[in-house]
């Protein structure tokens, strides 16, 4: 879709969301409650929390106590300080990252927001930024799902949110496929925080927001960049953690 056309559509949006029955943003069933799942797709989510890693969000099987890493955690510790999850990457929470990502469908961010509420340590008053997307991406799709989760999110909890906080200088491949030195080597220099920023990040604690946390490289590599302009705690809050296999 033309950039300007899904600028349009993304700006009559609220208006049509007011007008409609409210619907799953898994399946699409008219639900009662706006942002909310249908029985079927609440199910079929797994909702992330405690016992997990204290950095990763890795869910362990049993409560270890507190502050314990996984093994990737300790034989690499990430760059970021936490990283928290509404829930595991599955067949549902992938649908509605597309409904998002792909699908015109910007009320989606308000229900993941929603949802990424809870794990939010709001007695750090972080700043808000998201993962950022190339300028030909953004052009391409119209906007980048991070921003409009994490604009919902701060909206929510009332937190600053800085939408161009880092920048994305050069377009990454997918890096699905390649092995964990490939992905770090793949973001190697492709983020920055904004000239304009600089002085905002310096000793301020920084909340990353993501739709999915695949295999940790983009987001350690923007956490890394933060800590370098002199950010205090980084920490990551996203909607959906792939949970098993390929981590960091
Ligand atoms: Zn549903
Ligand atoms: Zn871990």
């Amino acid at each position: 879709m033309h950039a300007a056309a899904a600028l349009a559509q993304q700006a009559l949006r609220p208006i049509l969301d007011f007008a409609l029955p409210p619907r799953c943003p898994g399946c699409g069933a008219v639900t009662r409650e706006p942002h909310s799942f249908c029985l079927d797709c609440w199910s079929a989510l797994t909702f992330l929390g405690e016992p997990c890693c204290a950095r990763c969000a890795l869910p362990f099987a049993y409560g270890e106590g507190e502050n314990i890493m996984c093994g990737g955690c300790m034989a690499e510790p990430p760059a970021y300080d936490r990283l928290r999850a509404a829930v595991a990457y599955g067949e549902t929470s992938r649908a509605v990252a597309l409904k998002l990502k792909y699908g015109g469908r910007p009320g989606v961010a308000e229900t993941m927001a929603r949802f990424m509420q809870r794990h939010l340590d709001a007695a750090s008053d972080p700043m808000l930024a998201p993962v950022p997307l190339h300028r030909w991406r953004i052009w391409w799709r119209g906007y980048n799902q991070a921003a409009l989760i994490a604009a919902a999110l701060a909206r929510r909890a009332g937190l600053d949110a800085r939408l161009d906080l880092i920048e994305r200088v050069k377009a990454t491949p997918v890096l699905r496929g390649m092995s964990p030195r490939e992905r770090r080597q793949a973001v190697r220099g492709a983020f920055r925080v904004n000239p304009k920023r600089k002085a905002d990040v310096k000793g301020r604690a920084i909340l990353l927001i993501d739709d999915v946390y695949t295999s940790g490289a983009t987001a350690n590599a923007c956490a890394r960049i933060l800590k370098r302009a002199g950010a205090g705690e980084v920490n990551i809050l996203c909607w959906a953690r792939v949970v098993r296999g390929g981590d960091h």
